[in-house]
């Protein structure tokens, strides 16, 4: 693709889950889960940060039976975890640029002024909707089946009464996120439904904070993913992971940077190249790259210039329509 389009281009076609590629590679398809879990890798981080709040910043479930302080408690974790990673993030590669431009995406600075946005200010219009919004939503829905466990309206399970179950839930969140964070997506990029997810895109230029930078409605929405532990037994600690990936993972992925630099070396990867590309065209890469529902239902931009081609095709066959 055109170098004045993007200032960084990964490798094109860009490549999802070798799980779902034909012929089979049963190597590869291993070697990308080895990837994302046991390297030092966001995926791992997130998870280890939720056990950390588990023990030392989370309340009993015999406190949690009844509404109280915990809830505030909860609130607060949350909001301080969101602001030191979006801000750390923010200062390290858009305040100080301290890898300048390598590794990054848009060529555009970040971030913005304008009218666009509240306060006329990308950064702060950013800030105010995580907050306010976003953490406000995630910790809500988080009391909720705290609520829910304590009083036994949600099944709950342990590590001793059932660790196979309680493992794999960790690796089935992300295959879950990868189905519902797609069909929710392209919802809400429906007639009826942008007019909520459009506060997310008045970013076509993104950083940390623009990742959870959303509307209210959409915070519901985008959250609500958790409620299927009503009907999966778990444990509280897969409530607060499942959260923290949703939560976190946008704030990572949103940096506007592939990774992290050290010493002329990626040492942790970071946004995606195919979720950039949703933020610059919006008709296209609704998913992740962990199953390919983009290239099964006709919404896949691969970041070649035949992949923009046939992206404008299908908006000019869908405005004859
Ligand atoms: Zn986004
Ligand atoms: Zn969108």
């Amino acid at each position: 693709m055109a170098r004045t389009e993007w200032n960084h281009v990964p490798e094109v076609p860009i490549q999802v889950s070798p799980l779902w590629q034909w012929p089979p590679k049963p190597a590869a398809a291993l070697r990308w889960y080895f990837d994302s879990w046991f390297f030092l890798t966001i995926n791992m981080a997130i998870a280890a940060i939720s056990f950390a709040a588990f023990f030392w910043a989370s309340p009993t479930l015999e406190a949690a039976a009844q509404p109280g302080w915990w809830m505030l408690a909860i609130w607060l974790r949350n909001a301080l975890i969101v602001t030191v990673l979006a801000g750390v993030l923010h200062l390290w590669f858009h305040k100080y640029a301290a890898q300048g431009s390598e590794l990054k995406f848009d060529p555009r600075p970040f971030p913005r002024q304008g009218r666009v946005f509240t306060m006329n200010s990308q950064l702060l219009d950013n800030m105010i909707w995580t907050i306010a919004s976003g953490v406000t939503i995630w910790s809500a829905l988080e009391c909720l089946l705290w609520w829910a466990m304590a009083n036994g309206y949600a099944a709950t399970i342990t590590f001793q009464s059932n660790p196979v179950w309680f493992i794999a839930i960790f690796f089935l969140i992300p295959v879950w996120e990868s189905f519902y964070f797609y069909w929710m997506h392209r919802f809400l990029h429906t007639n009826a439904m942008y007019r909520f997810h459009a506060l997310h895109h008045r970013n076509t230029d993104i950083g940390p904070w623009s990742g959870l930078s959303m509307h209210p409605v959409e915070h519901a929405f985008y959250f609500g993913s958790v409620l299927i532990h009503f009907v999966i037994a778990s444990h509280p600690v897969h409530i607060i992971f499942h959260l923290m990936f949703y939560g976190l993972l946008a704030i990572t992925s949103h940096t506007g940077f592939e990774g992290v630099l050290f010493r002329n070396k990626k040492r942790l990867h970071l946004g995606n190249f195919h979720h950039q590309i949703h933020h610059r065209y919006f008709e296209c890469n609704y998913g992740n790259l962990d199953v390919p529902w983009d290239i099964l239902f006709g919404s896949w931009h691969d970041g070649t210039d035949a992949g923009k081609t046939a992206m404008k095709e299908r908006l000019k066959a869908r405005s004859r329509v």
